[in-house]
């Protein structure tokens, strides 16, 4: 029990220090970044075909943070050697922000919103990256959250306070709905300073707040529209689902959060500190990752190294990621 106080402190004193994943006063600003322009570096969209349904990778840039937070109960010596052995930096965690725009029946569906600048100054790159394929905000017919942390519902308020998508049906989970937007949540789960969950559950109810008068509440399992099904995955919050997308044969797994990086989440089985339920998210993870694995199923991660595809695969030990080659 020492062990885990005096970590819980040192992460917390690590993302203070840090100057946190920095969310305050931060929503409205992505003005700004609809400015940036597409040519201003690489590409942040990525088309595939999922059947007959064109699907389009939209990065909203990245977000972060102490690796500790997104795996909790990882022995500090073995955390910064997995993530050494990865080449990846043992004291900050980059998430990507990996939106996806299904074309599908003459509607343009996207899934998640993406933070915006909800969760610090490298997000909100959607709208330019949804300009790099010719497209406006009002282009888009509905938008679906996973679950309604600030990273996946940042970007429906506009700079103005306003609408950011005039015209999507905005489809939210109604569990998450009646514990973050209509309930006082109590975060103190969160493995992070006090004063970043007031920021993050205030940046919630700042960001749904333009939608909130005609938002379709879904339960987990209902399909929104042909070709797009919500699996319950409920844990890393109450109403949390993942998405398939289906045509004819062809099938694609949203994984939303149940894991943040596959390096730690994955390979390793090393629980993200923000899970409000820990055990139902570990039940979730594995009844997702088997099916994904058995089925060998293509995989887009919403915080997997962009874009974010690529394939589970079942060991002797529990799971492995295998990305998704590139394609033309
Ligand atoms: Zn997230």
């Amino acid at each position: 029990m020492t062990g885990l106080t005096i970590n819980r402190r040192a992460i917390m004193l690590a993302a203070a220090a840090a100057g946190g994943i920095g969310l305050a006063g931060s929503l409205g600003r992505h003005a700004a970044a609809q400015g940036m322009t597409p040519s201003a570096g690489n590409a942040g969209h990525y088309r595939f075909r999922v059947g007959e349904i064109t699907a389009t990778v939209l990065s909203d840039g990245v977000i972060g943070g102490p690796p500790r937070v997104y795996a909790i109960d990882a022995a500090e010596a073995e955390l910064g050697a997995v993530l050494r052995n990865a080449f990846l930096p043992t004291d900050h965690m980059t998430l990507n922000l990996n939106t996806l725009l299904l074309e599908t029946g003459g509607r343009r569906v996207l899934l998640e919103a993406g933070a915006g600048q909800s969760m610090g100054p490298n997000g909100g790159r959607f709208f330019a990256s949804l300009a790099a394929i010719g497209l406006t905000p009002n282009d888009i017919d509905a938008i679906v959250v996973s679950h309604t942390h600030p990273d996946h519902v940042g970007n429906l308020r506009a700079a103005d306070g306003g609408r950011a998508f005039p015209r999507a049906a905005v489809f939210v989970p109604r569990a998450d709905w009646d514990f973050f937007v209509r309930g006082e949540p109590d975060l103190s789960y969160m493995p992070v300073p006090a004063e970043f969950r007031r920021s993050f559950a205030a940046a919630i109810k700042r960001s749904v707040e333009p939608v909130a008068g005609d938002v379709q509440l879904y339960e987990a399992g209902q399909e929104i529209v042909p070709g797009l099904t919500t699996i319950a995955a409920s844990g890393h919050t109450p109403g949390m689902v993942t998405f398939l997308v289906h045509s004819g044969s062809d099938q694609l797994l949203l994984t939303a959060d149940l894991a943040y990086q596959p390096v730690i989440n994955i390979d390793r089985n090393w629980r993200p500190g923000p899970d409000r339920d820990r055990d139902a998210a570990l039940e979730a993870r594995r009844r997702i990752f088997d099916r994904a694995a058995a089925d060998r199923l293509l995989v887009l991660g919403f915080h997997y190294p962009f874009p974010g595809l690529g394939r589970i695969l079942r060991t002797d030990t529990g799971y492995a990621w295998v990305p998704a080659h590139w394609q033309f």
